[in-house]
């Protein structure tokens, strides 16, 4: 099995869900019927709207650079703004992991760093409205560490 199956089957792809990933999360619904309630609202039909598409760091653009180095580019050809929010700290080490691995991959991303908190929160608190989570753990993105 390749990373980019992997990285298929384990992420949830969210997109304007920030109560109801909590809700989710918090009420233990089933993340199947989340992502299927929540993809499906997902239309290219119905797209009036720059996204914003926030990017998991480990083990989500880890997995496979290139895979997410393409999606970055589709989104951005199509106007979309992504960002990549991890929930590591703050620090200098992981700022030189982060950018280092970044610089290595090719890909160039704003990097949001939580400490550990909701992301979910985290970024609602610093006023910016992320569409779309793409994260390997959507409850540590809903709740924190
Ligand atoms: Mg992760």
């Amino acid at each position: 099995m390749n990373c980019s199956l992997v990285a298929t089957q384990s992420m949830l792809i969210a997109c304007s869900v920030t109560n109801r990933l909590k809700e989710a999360w918090t009420g233990g619904a089933a993340m199947v019927s989340l992502g299927h309630a929540v993809v499906g609202q997902v239309d290219a039909d119905r797209k009036e709207t720059r996204m914003l598409i926030a990017i998991d760091f480990d083990d989500c653009l880890t997995l496979d650079a290139a895979l997410w180095r393409d999606f970055i580019d589709a989104a951005r050809a199509g106007d979309h703004e992504c960002i990549c929010v991890t929930a590591r700290r703050y620090t200098d080490e992981n700022i030189e992991i982060v950018d280092t691995w970044m610089r290595t991959h090719g890909i160039s991303l704003p990097v949001y760093f939580t400490s550990l908190w909701s992301k979910v929160d985290y970024m609602e608190r610093i006023g910016r409205k992320v569409d779309v989570w793409i994260d390997d753990n959507p409850r540590a993105c809903a709740l924190g560490h």
